[in-house]
């Protein structure tokens, strides 16, 4: 069931919003070679904590932290890890999320560490490039297809694998709410978008190929053939003209 929001709802929203978003800078500010992963979602934790909001992903499901940080062929759901040290040309997927009065915030990033590839950024781009082409969808009147076939296309076009075992998602009280929101689909197909619906619109896009797989930790996912992968995400709220970014600070 898709729930909408109050004007109210989406003020508290907004907040958590402001807290993910400003915890997602903190966290990618940290992000240097020589630096652990752990200590980058300490940082995280720290400022959520700070502003009296709590981590979303810290024991969702028994994750064991406040970020999911994914490294280079790692795509999403990466654990921190005091011995994984960051070094000169990684890119680095943070996702992360705030919960306050009640209301969720879900938001990811991906970071350069050092100077990166040419081909490492192009992707960078590209995926933080397809987040803005399915956010310019996500207006009342759409429909979920919409935003999933032009992340897409946006993508396919430009010789990159677009991940479909995982997907975007309503975000509300509860961190996943319905509906789910691919990054592929057809236009015109799929529930339609309505004023007051909360979603997380997040590509996860590969250098290759699209397919992926889960290590053997059961929690992280990375590409099948050992590219490269990005994630951007942002969590909007649809309205009759463009989406208001809910995880902006
Ligand atoms: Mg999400």
């Amino acid at each position: 069931m898709i729930v909408l929001k109050t004007r109210r709802e989406l003020d508290l929203m907004r907040e958590a919003g402001r807290i993910s978003a400003a915890a997602l800078k903190v966290a990618g500010e940290a992000v240097a070679p020589g630096v652990s992963t752990a200590e980058i979602d300490r940082a995280a934790y720290e400022y959520i904590k700070s502003q009296g909001a709590t981590p979303a992903f810290l024991h969702y499901n028994g994750f064991p932290a406040t970020a999911c940080i994914s490294v280079n062929d790692e795509v999403i759901h990466g654990i921190p890890d005091k011995k994984h040290i960051l070094r000169e040309g990684d890119i680095v997927s943070i996702d992360l999320g705030a919960v306050y009065n009640g209301f969720y915030g879900d938001n990811a990033a991906t970071f350069a560490c050092g100077t990166i590839s040419p081909e490492a950024r192009r992707l960078c781009d590209t995926t933080r490039e397809a987040l803005y082409v399915g956010l310019s969808k996500a207006v009342a009147g759409n429909r979920l297809g919409d935003i999933g076939y032009a992340i897409c296309e946006y993508c396919v076009s430009r010789g990159y694998g677009v991940v479909r075992d995982y997907t975007g998602h309503g975000v509300g009280t509860h961190l996943h709410e319905d509906p789910s929101v691919p990054n592929y689909g057809k236009a015109g197909k799929g529930a339609r978008l309505l004023p007051g619906m909360t979603i997380a619109i997040e590509p996860m896009i590969n250098e290759g190929v699209e397919e992926v797989k889960v290590l053997r930790n059961d929690w992280t996912v990375v590409t099948a053939d050992g590219k490269l992968s990005a994630h951007f995400e942002h969590t909007v709220a649809i309205t009759e003209g463009e989406c208001i970014i809910l995880t902006q600070c």
